[in-house]
């Protein structure tokens, strides 16, 4: 403010010395003109000097000058001085976050709202192949793989997708992408080769241990039954024996062939096929009513839809949640399955009013081998993996399974499946 308050005065006490000379000389208004001529050449001066130092990018000091002029140029300085300072200790903080994201193990690919590459790591050029040359191309033409293209285009990234890297196909990255800021991605690539070959092992050892298992129990059995025909009754002992026998083994295979569905469910590939689930609906209820369950089986058919999918294992799962129900219920209490269309889903209810699950056990009873331990009168036999089973199979489905329960009123087991799966 002071600056002007001099700029001013100067301003005035110049337009007093005319005032008083024209008191002697009547050249009022020349003399003014002249003074406003002088003042606008001045500044005209100034600001010329000012935009040349300005275009050629205010580098060093400014210009010396008084005045106004003077503060003007001194607060641009000290503003481009400030900004100077802050881009710095941008660029320092992009060259650290740069640096640490370079030395990540994992890949890392920065993508814009279209798809296209803004920015990938060191990681990401070595294992996805891509090169400092493909910024800005869109990244599904360098990722030529379907299923990424599909997850991609998805839209839906709670889990990874696997790929193998397109630089070799011996080593499999877990795919997964993130949503930040306003439309961008980040694609991260990790290393999961070692994971996937130990998990194969896994299977494997317990797709072949299951198998092996199978012939001497079949020989078991045999054995077994032969003894059984050949017990006169004379020894209690031997007869109780026997039929323990029996039971276990019976047991171990039901163990051994749920153990090899399951290992089949995660290593074979999916079949498409139309299904018409009314009538695989009715052959299980038959099947079922036919072992000794007659007239406890109420069987709903809302909806006529067909659905694409693979018909033993839905085979196996529905027969599985159908068992479940007759068993964890009294022998004389009805079961009601139920096939109906939802706006969402195309629904299979299994509805039982028996001992139901608690709420604690509901989270835990597809786990692997998890059994529900409740008194019961009779004890009730099984290998906990039927609804492991059953979980698998609706996965490779899309489809989710929902479970609702109450203690001692009874459960609805729902198999939603998406309305993609439904057959045209
Ligand atoms: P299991 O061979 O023991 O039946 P599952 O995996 O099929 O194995 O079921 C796991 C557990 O879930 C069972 O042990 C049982 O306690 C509980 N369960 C499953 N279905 C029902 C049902 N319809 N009603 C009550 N409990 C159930």
């Amino acid at each position: 403010m002071g600056i002007w308050r001099r700029e001013i005065i100067i301003a005035l006490i110049l337009f007093l010395i005319i005032c008083v000379i024209s008191l002697f000389t009547k050249l009022f208004f020349p003399l003014t003109f002249a003074l406003i001529i002088i003042f606008l050449c001045h500044h005209l001066y100034q600001l010329n000097r000012f935009e040349k130092w300005l275009r050629t990018g205010g580098q060093g000091d400014y210009p010396k000058t008084k005045g106004v002029w003077e503060e003007i140029y001194y607060h641009v300085y000290r503003i481009k001085k400030h900004n100077k300072r802050r881009k710095k200790k941008l660029s320092k903080m992009v060259d650290r976050f740069r640096e640490s994201t370079e030395a990540l193990p994992d890949a890392a690919v920065v993508l814009s709202a279209g798809d296209e590459i803004e920015w990938a790591n060191k990681a990401a050029r070595e294992v996805l192949g891509l090169l400092p040359s493909d910024k800005g191309q869109r990244i599904q033409n360098l990722i030529r793989f379907p299923e990424f293209i599909y997850y991609l285009k998805s839209k839906q990234y709670d889990e990874p997708v696997i790929l193998p890297s397109p630089l070799n196909n011996r080593m499999l990255l877990a795919v997964r992408i993130i949503n930040y800021g306003d439309g961008l991605r980040l694609l991260l690539a990790q290393d999961v080769t070692q994971l996937k070959q130990m998990e194969r092992m896994r299977k494997d050892f317990v797709a072949n241990v299951s198998h092996e298992l199978r012939t001497p129990l079949t020989v078991l059995k045999g054995y077994l039954e032969t003894l059984e025909d050949m017990d006169n009754g004379e020894s209690l002992l031997l007869t109780s024996s026997l039929r323990n026998m029996q039971g276990q083994t019976e047991r171990m295979q039901h163990l051994v062939d749920d153990l090899l569905l399951l290992a089949h469910l995660e290593t074979k590939n999916k079949k498409h096929e139309i299904i018409d689930i009314r009538k695989l609906l009715n052959q299980i209820c038959h099947e079922n009513e036919a072992t000794l369950e007659i007239g406890r089986i109420e069987l709903i058919l809302d909806s006529d839809a067909q659905m694409i999918g693979e018909e033993n294992e839905l085979r196996s799962a529905f027969t599985n949640l159908l068992g479940n129900s007759l068993k964890y219920s009294s022998e004389d209490s009805p079961v009601q399955i139920r096939w109906h269309e939802t706006e969402t889903a195309l629904c299979l209810d299994v509805i039982d009013k028996g001992e139901g699950i608690s709420p604690a056990d509901i989270a835990r009873v597809t786990e692997r081998f998890y059994r529900v331990e409740t008194k019961r009168d009779k004890k009730i036999s099984g290998t906990g993996l039927g609804l492991a089973i059953v979980k698998h199979v609706l996965m490779r489905h899309d489809a989710q399974l929902i479970i609702h329960s109450e203690l001692g009123k009874g459960s609805c087991f729902q198999c939603a499946f998406p309305l993609k799966r439904l057959a045209k």
